[in-house]
């Protein structure tokens, strides 16, 4: 096979190229790395370099990269039909997909609707439970409830949704209005009290603005368990529960956005389920087809679908759709990646690894500048501060998360950080051994990149 030019391409890809959530001014300056391919754990650029993929290809990745089974099931659903449209036609492999999530989501979500993002996941959500009220005769149910440091997507509805002022401040015209109720992010609590004496106080206030706003809203959004994007919040057990209890007594629907946390990236297949939680919406993106195409679907239940069924004299509609709905390749994918849960026991494998990068994350807290250390299930954040008996934050112009992932690059592993939170995200399949290897690295990067 032709070796790649790697120099070249670096050189287009300056000139070409405008890369998401990046400053491209630095970009341009930097020396970027040219993935070409990927095995297992780890990704492998045009030089032949290999690297631990740290965040799984952005949160996606579940059981490695070049898994036999996923390539396998692309390529035998490619040799039939590459694509066809769900609008006016059914097709195979969505079908088969929608059997499969109806089977492992929790109970009462019967109906599946596909995008391909989890930002369309979430829009879909969002107008699925708005037009149900409008539909009911409650009109005034039309606003939104959600969490502080709140991320949905970088669509409108998401980022209306969403409340990472870096990311959404300069498009607050464009946004609809939405309640805001604090997230238990106990190192920086909201409402200033410390856990567990607080008793969950924020569940108070999620209450207050229920009572008082019920008429107005149509449906609480939430990250169950985790904020991903905020720095890897986790939250105490029972406030999701809490939530859906508040959500339920209030008449508002629950939409549970597992875009991030889903297939089995907190221990269990969905994370509402380690509460037991039932939401009204379902929201799956990322690792849904383990890490390879882009595919979505949104949940929910048969009282929202009939809702939108309209009457034999006036049928009607949900008037959206993408144009990739129900792709055939992701859909297989998918099926593939949900079967390989169940085939190598993914789920209970799971624990042991999850209990060894506990047991690795008790060194960080020695050093100087780790403030907290959060986990929930292969999800881990450690939050990097100038001051740990302040938590005084690093000014922002020393870039301290960027420094870190740096020097993880020079040492074979591809991280990237939020802010200054390390994110800690490999794929489901990472053994025992790499991840070890991950966590002496992020750990050495730490004490380069602070104590220098
Ligand atoms: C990544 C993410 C999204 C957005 O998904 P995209 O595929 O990037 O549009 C929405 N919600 C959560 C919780 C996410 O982590």
């Amino acid at each position: 096979m032709k070796k790649p030019d790697t120099k070249r391409l670096k050189a287009m890809d300056r000139l070409l190229l405008w890369h998401p959530f990046t400053r491209m001014r630095e970009w341009v300056d930097s020396d970027p790395i040219v993935i070409e391919r990927g095995e297992g754990s780890y990704l492998i650029d045009t030089e032949g370099r290999r690297y631990i993929d740290g965040v799984a290809s952005l949160w996606t990745n579940v059981h490695g990269h070049r898994k036999a089974e996923i390539d396998r099931a692309i390529i035998r659903q490619l040799k039939k039909i590459g694509h066809s449209t769900l609008l006016g036609l059914a097709n195979v492999p969505s079908i088969l997909l929608s059997e499969k999530l109806v089977n492992i989501a929790p109970k009462g979500l019967k109906r599946v609707f596909f995008s391909d993002n989890g930002s369309t996941a979430v829009e879909v959500a969002l107008k699925m439970a708005f037009g149900y009220w409008q539909k009911k005769g409650h009109a005034g149910k039309k606003t939104f409830l959600a969490f502080t440091g709140a991320y949905h997507g970088d669509t409108t509805g998401g980022m209306s949704v969403g409340e990472i002022d870096l990311f959404v401040e300069k498009y607050r015209p464009l946004l609809f209005k939405t309640f805001r109720a604090p997230y238990p992010y106990c190192y920086r609590c909201v409402i200033n009290k410390t856990y567990p004496g607080c008793g969950l106080a924020c569940l108070d206030e999620l209450e207050k603005t229920l009572k008082r706003h019920h008429g107005e809203i149509a449906a609480c959004i939430i990250e169950p368990l985790i904020e991903g994007a905020a720095g890897m919040v986790v939250s105490p057990p029972g406030f999701l529960k809490g939530v859906r209890r508040l959500t339920k007594r209030y008449g508002v629907f629950l939409i549970a956005d597992e875009v991030a946390t889903g297939f089995g990236r907190t221990g269990r297949m969905f994370a509402v389920q380690r509460e037991k939680v039932a939401p009204d919406f379902l929201c799956l993106a990322k690792g849904i087809t383990g890490g390879y195409m882009p595919l979505a679907a949104t949940l929910t239940t048969e009282k929202v679908y009939s809702a939108f069924l309209g009457t034999s004299k006036n049928p009607d509609a949900f008037y959206h759709g993408h144009t990739y709905t129900g792709n055939p390749l992701g859909c297989a994918a998918a099926m593939a990646n949900i079967k390989i849960f169940g085939k190598e026991m993914v789920l209970e494998n799971l624990k042991p690894k999850i209990k060894l990068l506990k047991q690795l994350l008790k060194d960080f807290w020695e050093l100087k500048s780790v403030g907290d250390v959060r986990q929930c299930g292969l999800m881990a954040g450690v939050e990097l501060v100038k001051d740990k008996r302040t938590k005084e934050p690093y000014p922002a112009r020393l870039r301290m998360g960027g420094r870190v992932s740096l020097e993880a690059k020079k040492r074979g592993l591809i991280i990237r950080p939020l802010g200054d939170t390390i994110v800690i995200m490999p794929p489901l399949s990472i053994t025992g051994g790499e991840l070890e290897k991950l966590a002496r690295i992020v750990y050495d990067s730490i004490k380069k990149a602070t104590e220098a």
